[in-house]
């Protein structure tokens, strides 16, 4: 059973009969070198004593484990425990997989990295990556998100990377990521375009699971270190799926444990503004790779919404849908209440200030907490920190 989940994708990028690599062939090409690379490179002493050492000093890994003794306690059933990744150096998980692709491009002899960013969180890891390393960074930015977040645009820059506003079409995600992408084309061979999350054509889905699954491999040795067992439950919220694969991975193969998957279902599931695109989603194909995807009865892609912008993305990784289909992993949705309702009891029960995508795992765990009883136990990836949302809580509460 174990085999059957690490072995995957297949030669062609396939989990099943999603991801893949649904590009042009001169695109295909340059996807293929980078995969040859990637496993000729990941597997080599040099590269992952280097990971390993930063992940330990510069990141700050272990995460630690923090058993939420007063949250558990008021929802009055099973124990509720933290994986916290909040306390990476950036404040999430990303890093972890911006590390990886850096310290890949470097091992490449590439002599560039860029991406596309939203919110910024994507661009502020990668160009912390990049410092590091000490590789040039080009972070495309639609201007409308250029203004609305602020603090994350002033990091990048001081971080030195290259910050490219993007003024087309409607100035937001959808139109820095083409940016980002021709200029990607112009010299694939020595450019490298960083993923930010398991999603794109083969290799990156792989990739990006394979930097992350260090958060799996720790949450269940320090588990069993502490509890003598493994937990009952792991949950995970889910954009493009990164932390979540991250921390089941190493747990796929314990048929145990439950495996929950959390989406936004923003205003209702019942609404247009959500972005739960496992629970409603159809099969189709997005940015390279074939997955299910929020669309219209004619295919169309639909507009996605979610209160933590984290999360508003209209597919989802290939591996999630496979472990979907064949029902390893379970998919549920919060709504944007009920994840304001997780940050702020959890930032005032125990002090600690949970990024409003995190808090849709945290929602669910304090959802389901009861109902399972109290000799069971539900393991949170806490993916993030909310320092970066603090002034729209404080904007949404009227307390600033
Ligand atoms: C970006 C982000 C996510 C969503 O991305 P995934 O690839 O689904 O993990 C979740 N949590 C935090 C804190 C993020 O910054």
């Amino acid at each position: 059973m174990a085999q059957k989940f690490l072995e995957m994708p297949d030669k062609d990028g396939y989990f099943g009969e999603y991801g893949g690599q649904i590009v042009s062939p001169e695109l295909k090409a340059v996807m293929d070198e980078i995969a040859a690379a990637y496993e000729e490179v990941s597997e080599t002493k040099e590269f992952q004593d280097e990971l390993q050492e930063l992940y330990a000093d510069f990141v700050g890994r272990p995460s630690p484990i923090f058993y939420a003794k007063r949250l558990s306690e008021k929802q009055g059933g099973a124990r509720i425990f933290l994986k916290r990744e909040d306390l990476n150096h950036t404040g999430a998980h990303k890093i972890n997989h911006c590390l990886g692709q850096a310290l890949l491009a470097k091992h490449m002899g590439k002599t560039k990295v860029l991406a596309e960013t939203g919110a910024g969180q994507h661009g502020v890891a990668l160009a912390t990556a990049c410092a590091l390393v000490g590789i040039p960074c080009e972070i495309h930015m639609g201007e409308i998100d250029i203004k609305k977040e602020h603090p994350n645009v002033t990091k990048m820059k001081i971080l030195g990377c290259n910050l490219i506003p993007v003024t087309r079409g409607g100035k937001t995600l959808k139109d820095a990521v083409d940016s980002a992408f021709e200029e990607y084309l112009k010299d694939p061979e020595n450019f490298l375009y960083a993923i930010g999350s398991v999603v794109g054509p083969h290799p990156f889905p792989k990739m990006v699971r394979d930097f992350q699954s260090i958060v799996g491999r720790e949450a269940r040795a320090q588990f069993l270190a502490r509890e003598n067992k493994l937990p009952d439950v792991v949950t995970a919220c889910v954009g493009g799926g990164s932390n979540a694969i991250g921390i089941f991975t190493e747990f796929l193969p314990d048929e145990s444990v439950r495996l929950v998957g959390i989406e936004p279902a923003g205003k209702g599931l019942d609404t247009p503004d959500n972005a739960a695109t496992l629970s409603l989603g159809k099969k189709g194909t997005l940015h390279g790779f074939k997955c299910y995807t929020l669309q219209d009865d004619k295919g169309e892609l639909l507009p996605v919404y979610s209160i933590a912008s984290g999360l508003d993305y209209p597919g989802v990784g290939p591996q999630h849908c496979y472990l979907k289909d064949i029902g390893r992993v379970e998919y549920e949705a919060i709504t944007d209440k009920e994840c304001l309702d997780a940050f702020l009891t959890l930032s005032r029960v125990e002090g600690i200030i949970p990024a409003l995508e995190s808090s849709h795992a945290v929602a669910y765990a304090m959802k389901i907490a009861k109902e399972l009883g109290p000799d069971r136990t539900i393991l949170v990836n806490l993916s993030g920190r909310g320092d970066k949302d603090a002034d729209f809580i404080a904007n949404y509460l009227g307390i600033n």
